[in-house]
């Protein structure tokens, strides 16, 4: 790393303990910074990167709410208001038990650069609770949601700061935010929130954007090598939102798709998974995985044990943070991977992007392949703003050219930065300057 920039960095950890995630996510842009820091002496000089290292404002408050039985449940919210130099902080709420103020700030940080490299005139932010709404009550859920929402009302608004969702909050959890939000400031503010239903301010596309947007990513990668999805052989890490919409994708586009997961285990269907009847278990039914094998013959099912383990030509990590690592990564790479798009956020450790990276493995980092959700997002809020709403075709386009722009941006900057092909370079430094001539052109704030 840059000497200039290890000393921010020193001072980054120090400032933040025992906050990994956060840590990575920081040294990771600042690895690749330095080429930019030798052409623009004055984000040295302005402290640019401590400010963006700095959240411009965070809240942590208390959530209490009672369980079916009675009984009284306290738990921990948070939301995160990292940079606002682009426009309204923008980002999901996440609702997992291992949701701490650690996760939230690496969210919120790489939130900044995804959002600038979309183009859009959206700034970065995160939030969330420890909340765990698995095997929770709809009646439950509605009270967290209503008492989240009671502290958070009064930090968020269409100008302000705008949430939408992440793992643990969906469609229901967006409807019972709302629903509260409008109940207490007594305002229908479409564009306090993204990912709302379409019947009440949503958008076409928002549901299937990040997993189309990540496997749109990735094609573009694949073209670059005169390739596609067709054809390909393809492993997808999760079972949610982001991941069975990339599967979807995936398949519409020719590949077939033979392994995906949750946090118990994972199924083999060599033939091509059911994005049907998936769709039915896991999303109509809220069920597990194991329901899948239950009614699909010729599908195997591993219990615990890790997806990465099953060969493919193409991985798409849609879970969670730190879910692929280096020795899965050699194994993938072993067994002929072509190409990675992250569609969840930070997926591959350090360790893993290296060993992509060295085998010439095409790889797009989250910030870049699964910012089709956050765009898709910030055009939600733009139909909101003149009360329209677009049509899917429309909305979808819309999506196709954002993402292509992003690659196009991410492999332009590589290029120019003298190392064509490094997609984590392009996207850091593509996001980043974005910002930083915004910050330095509105002063010291
Ligand atoms: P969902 O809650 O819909 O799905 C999450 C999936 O990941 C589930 O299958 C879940 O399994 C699995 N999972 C979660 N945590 C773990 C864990 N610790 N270990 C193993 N599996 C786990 O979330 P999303 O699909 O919305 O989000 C997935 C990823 O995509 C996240 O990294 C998120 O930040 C990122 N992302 C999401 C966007 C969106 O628009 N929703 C936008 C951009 C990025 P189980 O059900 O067993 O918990």
């Amino acid at each position: 790393m840059d000497a200039r920039l290890e000393a921010v960095r020193d001072t980054v950890l120090a400032r933040n303990p025992g906050e990994a995630e956060f840590h990575q996510a920081v040294v990771e842009v600042f690895e690749s910074l330095g080429p930019v820091h030798d052409r623009h002496p004055e984000f040295l000089e302005a402290a640019i990167l401590e400010r963006l290292c700095e959240p411009e404002r965070q809240i942590i408050f208390r959530v209490p709410w009672t369980d079916d039985s009675g009984r009284v449940q306290i738990n921990r919210g948070f939301r995160v208001e990292f940079n606002s130099a682009l426009g309204p902080y923008k980002g999901g709420l996440r609702f997992h038990p291992s949701v701490y103020l650690g996760i939230v700030k690496f969210l919120g940080f790489e939130q900044i650069f995804k959002n600038a490299l979309t183009g859009m005139p959206i700034g970065g932010g995160k939030g969330g609770s420890d909340f765990d709404p698995r095997g929770r009550s709809d009646a439950e859920v509605m009270r967290f949601c209503q008492s989240f929402m009671t502290e958070l009302y009064r930090h968020i608004g269409e100008y302000t700061d705008v949430p939408a969702g992440d793992i643990g909050v969906g469609g229901r959890e967006i409807g019972y935010l709302f629903g509260q939000y409008k109940r207490i400031t007594n305002r229908y503010e479409s564009g306090v929130l993204t990912g709302k239903g379409i019947s009440w301010g949503g958008s076409l596309v928002r549901p299937e954007a990040t997993g189309f947007g990540t496997v749109i990513f990735t094609e573009e990668m694949l073209k670059t090598r005169g390739s596609s999805f067709d054809g390909q052989r393809v492993v997808v890490s999760g079972s949610g939102n982001v991941a069975i919409n990339a599967i979807a994708k995936a398949q519409a586009l020719g590949a077939n798709v033979v392994a995906c997961s949750d946090s118990s285990g994972y199924i083999v269907d060599e033939a091509g998974i059911d994005v049907g009847l998936l769709r039915q278990v896991k999303e109509v039914e809220r069920g597990r995985l194991k329901d899948y094998v239950l009614r699909r013959s010729g599908v195997a099912y591993v219990e615990a044990g890790s997806v990465w383990d099953v060969d493919a030509t193409v991985a798409l990590p849609c879970a969670t943070q730190n879910e692929l690592d280096g020795g899965a990564a050699a194994r993938l790479v072993r067994n002929g991977l072509v190409a990675v798009g992250e569609g969840a956020n930070m997926p591959s450790t350090r360790d893993a992007v290296a060993v992509f990276q060295e085998a010439g493995v095409l790889f797009g980092p989250g910030k870049a392949a699964n910012a089709g959700g956050v765009a898709t997002s910030a055009l939600e809020m733009q139909q909101n703003a003149s009360r329209d709403s677009w049509s899917f075709e429309h909305t979808e386009q819309r999506l196709t050219d954002i993402m292509v722009g992003i690659h196009h941006r991410c492999a332009a900057t590589a290029d120019e930065y003298g190392d064509p092909g490094n997609y984590v370079l392009g996207a850091n430094i593509g996001g980043f300057v974005k910002v930083a001539d915004a910050m330095l052109a509105q002063g010291l704030i």
